[in-house]
């Protein structure tokens, strides 16, 4: 006997965090069977100009052994530090590497961690009412796994908003903005080239192509105006 909210909140949960979940499942399993430990790749220079263009002070930088363009903040204030893919890492420029580093530095500075922990918490609410609402057990178990779909289809909208904000919060402070049409160029080239279903893809997913679309757009407005 499944109870439908424990079903739900199980089933949201997977699929609006399944992209760090494996990330993480494939970086640590890369880590125990190539050796391949997870690498420092701190460098001053960098730590110096993240704090000169956004006020944070990084304590490290490490290299995490993924498949996937990837990057996340970890760690608690006073001493947070940054985690980058090495798929970002070998396959983009110091400009483009710029704009990973403050892309991350936003999310931090803007509290997206915590905004998006809340946001997934509020998801609670309708997996909590839906059983109310509905008295037949079987109904009740198809409704949670449509209401997890559903809700994960509207986080991941909203969700998208935060990186739409890191994204362009990082873009105005990039040394040299004209890198972001090259990353868009190569993001498309060797990744969103490869989506099979993309309706379905932009639905269940925070990072879609438009983000970089509208991105190119704002860079180049942007490079007109420091002019
Ligand atoms: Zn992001």
């Amino acid at each position: 006997m499944f109870n439908p909210f424990v079903l739900y909140l199980f089933l949201f949960l997977f699929i609006a965090n399944r992209g760090i979940i494996y990330a993480f499942i494939e970086g640590i399993f890369n880590r125990s069977t190539k050796k391949n430990k997870t690498k420092d790749i701190t460098d001053k220079k960098i730590l110096d100009l993240i704090y000169k263009k956004t006020g944070l002070k990084l304590s490290k930088i490490l290299l995490f052994d993924t498949s996937k363009v990837w990057a996340m903040m970890a760690g608690f204030p006073p001493k947070p530090y940054m985690i980058i893919s090495n798929e970002a890492y070998k396959n983009l420029d110091k400009d483009e590497m710029e704009w990973i580093y403050l892309h991350e530095a936003g999310h931090y500075i803007l509290w997206h961690n915590l905004k998006m922990a809340l946001l997934q918490l509020l998801f609670i609410f309708p997996g909590l009412i839906m059983p109310i609402i509905i008295k037949s057990y079987i109904l009740q178990i198809i409704g949670s796994i449509i209401l997890a779909i559903l809700s994960s289809i509207l986080y991941f909208y909203l969700a998208r908003l935060f990186e739409y904000e890191a994204s362009y919060y990082a873009m105005r402070r990039m040394t040299n903005p004209q890198a972001i049409s090259t990353l868009a160029l190569k993001a498309q080239k060797r990744w969103f080239d490869k989506v099979k279903h993309e309706k379905f893809h932009k639905l269940f997913n925070t990072w879609i192509y438009d983000i970089y679309e509208n991105l190119v757009q704002a860079a180049k407005k942007e490079i007109t105006s420091r002019k």
